[in-house]
């Protein structure tokens, strides 16, 4: 069964495809729609929607996840194996948490979502999220930050002869005091020049080179180049630099090759943070731990970074010499649209708080995300709503446009 609404005109409006076994809100939904110039259909079964996406081709879904014989998982599932590119509302009635979860299935599915609505909802709240649909975040690009592609994977011998080469860079993105606004500090990132394949993103080369003692000479390479960037960047005024250790680098070269890089270029350590990730991957914890204090004794900060996730835990924050505890950027990035990833974000910071710790969050999108943090009191954000990571003299000349009109 479908029923059909009347927009403005039919032919020309864009499409809106409902699913719901109960009719008044399938009708509620249309008349949502209908209000911002849509053209809606309604069917109540998984047989009659699948049917309509296919003949139709709506350009955006709601969806009940509550359904009597195919729910709306599974329905989201087979929208995936379609290739569906509607954009997507989820509804249910089952509560915060779960609509969340279906939200992030349904994205890292890669399919478009749009937005999750609580029933009962108010007609303004769905229509609030159909006209925002020309900023919202295409999912494809957002939902897999830290996807490796299985496409190419270097072997050790181009590796070991892209370090020689010095084929790696890095690429640099500001962090912002929250309190002040000013710019505090840019993280490098790592990207590879490769002769054939051009830039390639850290997702493809970090996994292979942490499996190889290469990882220890790239680790060298990318201190040189941040330290060797901060050196200039320090006299128009940037004020400090973050590096990415991997746990597998933690060895006493590190400690030699971060103290070499800072004298040759005049960095003083103080100026200096090591992000680390996979703490608890540390090969040998106490000797680990040796070489942490010593970096932390010559005055370099410490990082636990993509904190909240699997890799980085509570035991080892407490059990090394951490400055700076960085919010992992799955939850920032949700934190004012889920109720959930909120809460994360804002228990992170107190315990950042609570144990004296410097506070910074990644994955800053937007005004929103950034005002919430603020009001957290949250030390530093970082994120693409300030500036994206960009290459040495970009990032130089960012800096001076900023100065310009700060
Ligand atoms: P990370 O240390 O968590 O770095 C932050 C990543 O988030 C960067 O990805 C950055 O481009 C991305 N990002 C920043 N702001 C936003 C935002 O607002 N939204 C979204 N969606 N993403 C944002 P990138 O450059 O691809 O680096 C990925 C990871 O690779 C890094 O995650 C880090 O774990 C690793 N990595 C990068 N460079 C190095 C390095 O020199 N050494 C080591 N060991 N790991 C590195
Ligand atoms: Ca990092
Ligand atoms: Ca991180």
């Amino acid at each position: 069964m479908s029923r059909r609404s009347r927009p403005p005109d039919p032919d020309l409006a864009e499409r809106l495809l409902v699913l719901d076994d109960d009719p008044n809100l399938a009708e509620i939904v249309c008349r949502g729609g209908a209000a911002v110039g849509l053209s809606c259909r309604a069917a109540d079964t998984a047989e009659e929607f699948l049917r309509l996406v296919s003949g139709w081709s709506p350009s955006y879904i709601v969806i009940d996840l509550v359904m009597p014989e195919k729910d709306g998982v599974e329905v989201l599932a087979e929208l995936a194996r379609l290739g569906c590119e509607a954009r997507i509302i989820i509804m249910s009635g089952l509560g915060s948490r779960v609509l969340d979860a279906a939200g992030r299935s349904a994205t890292e599915r890669g399919l478009n979502l749009l937005g999750v609505l609580g029933k009962p909802f108010r007609l303004s709240a769905l229509e609030s999220l159909l006209v925002r649909k020309d900023q919202a975040p295409t999912a494809a690009h957002t939902a897999h930050p830290r996807e490796t592609s299985n496409e190419w994977r270097p072997d050790v011998e181009s590796l070991r002869r892209a370090i020689e080469r010095r084929e790696f860079f890095a690429v640099f993105q500001p962090s912002i005091d929250c309190a002040t606004g000013e710019l505090v500090s840019f993280e490098a990132l790592a990207r590879w020049q490769h002769p054939v394949h051009g830039e390639i993103q850290p997702s493809r080369f970090i996994p292979a080179l942490e499996e190889t003692s290469l990882v220890e000479p790239f680790t060298c390479l990318m201190c040189e180049r941040a330290m060797q960037w901060l050196g200039q960047a320090q006299r128009v005024g940037v004020p400090e630099v973050a590096i990415n250790i991997s746990a597998a680098a933690l060895q006493n070269t590190l400690f030699d090759c971060a103290m070499t890089s800072c004298n040759n270029h005049g960095v003083s350590p103080s100026r200096v943070t090591l992000e680390l990730t996979e703490t608890h991957a540390m090969q040998d914890p106490t000797h680990s731990l040796a070489i942490l204090t010593r970096l932390r004794v010559n005055g370099f900060h410490l990082s636990i970074d993509d904190f909240g996730t699997g890799y980085s835990s509570m035991a080892q924050l407490v059990r090394l010499p951490f400055s700076e505890l960085k919010v992992d950027r799955s939850f920032v990035m949700r934190s004012t649209q889920s109720e959930e990833a909120g809460k994360i974000v804002k228990s992170i910071v107190d315990l950042g708080h609570s144990l004296g710790l410097r506070t910074v969050a990644e994955g800053v999108e937007n005004q929103a995300t950034f005002d919430y943090l603020t009001d957290l009191r949250c030390g530093r954000a970082q994120g693409y709503w300030f500036a994206k990571p960009m290459r040495g003299e970009d990032a130089l000349d960012w800096v001076e446009q900023r100065r310009q009109t700060h």
